[in-house]
């Protein structure tokens, strides 16, 4: 029998939440035009990602939260260090870019893991 995946590498490595091996987005993370294809189902066990019309749409309020984390953690420091506001733009506007991809996949992979019930891990599909 396979070793069993840790829930956390699984969510770093945006796996499947039921058997922890499917891949849940298609493409790379650094590749702008292919960052958000998910796929529809998972290539291991078959389990539908989105079990319903708009469930991705909820993805959207933790991505909110990141986003203001994000902002709330970088206006801190801007404060702290006295930076104007055209050098706080200069660096966040591509800190956002930079991390985008990234918040956009940990918000879905959080409402998939989270949020979703009878989505829980099970040893049979590994
Ligand atoms: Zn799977």
């Amino acid at each position: 029998m396979p070793k069993q995946p840790s829930l956390f590498s699984s969510v770093v490595n945006c796996k499947c939440p039921r058997c922890r091996t499917g891949k849940v987005f298609k493409g790379s993370v650094l590749n702008p035009f292919e960052f958000s294809k998910t796929n529809d189902n998972c290539p291991h066990c078959g389990l539908k990602f989105e079990h319903e019309t708009g469930f991705f749409w909820a993805a959207m309020y933790i991505s909110y939260g990141f986003s203001t984390a994000v902002m709330i953690i970088f206006g801190v420091i801007a404060i702290n260090a006295d930076w104007s506001f055209k050098k706080i733009l200069y660096i966040l506007i591509p800190i956002v870019l930079v991390l985008t991809p990234f918040l956009f996949r940990y918000s879905r992979i959080l409402l998939l893991y989270i949020f979703s019930p009878n989505r829980h891990f099970d040893k049979e599909y590994l």
